[in-house]
């Protein structure tokens, strides 16, 4: 895997302060993606274990609210494997500290079933540590500059965790649940 950065202090990416990792390669070609450099799976650097240890330590600090993955896309099948282990060390180091992740594939089309486009042995792993997935491809026609967390208004602020424990987290149950946010501007 390679990545275009890692954040030490993150507050665009999530609630709070982040540490937030940009991993590299993407094949939704969104028309208006802010960065198609991203798009080529060998874009920036190698990730290696210096990377994951950096992060580890990053995220040691009180004032660090959580982690953040995102792209490029964190669901290519390339990706997968090492974006859990990552997840997987995350949430064992840190069990009270959340986990968001975005994706510009749609969670119930693309990663629960096991006939989904970008399912493999690894995402029901890599989605059992994350909080919140914000999914969907970014549509500029309903590009939006005053919502949280999101760029355009077709993209989805999924609380998995709450979906885990009510039960609606399977292709044969799946319930979208919205992350809540006091301000937020969903419709
Ligand atoms: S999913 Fe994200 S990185 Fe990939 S093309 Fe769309 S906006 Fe760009």
């Amino acid at each position: 895997m390679y990545y275009g950065k890692i954040k030490d202090w993150d507050i665009a990416d999530g609630p709070g302060v982040r540490v937030s990792l940009f991993v590299s390669g993407c094949r939704n070609h969104c028309p208006g993606c802010f960065q198609p450099d991203t798009w080529d799976f060998c874009y920036g650097k190698p990730y290696t274990d210096k990377e994951e240890g950096f992060i580890i330590d990053a995220m040691n600090h009180d004032y660090i609210q959580g982690f953040t993955c995102l792209g490029g896309e964190p669901f290519e099948p390339e990706n997968q494997p090492e974006v859990t282990a990552l997840l997987r060390r995350i949430k064992r180091t840190y069990p009270g500290k959340d986990v968001w992740c975005y994706t510009g594939y749609t969670l119930e089309r693309d990663l629960l079933p096991e006939e989904g486009g970008r399912h493999t042995p690894f995402t029901e792993e890599m989605l059992s540590y994350i909080d919140v997935l914000v999914d969907g491809r970014f549509v500029m026609e309903r590009k939006d500059i005053s919502l949280q967390f999101r760029g355009s208004r077709n993209q989805r602020v999924l609380h998995l965790a709450k979906m885990r424990k009510e039960g609606k987290m399977t292709a044969e149950t799946f319930e979208a649940v919205w992350w809540p946010v006091e301000d937020r501007k969903f419709q």
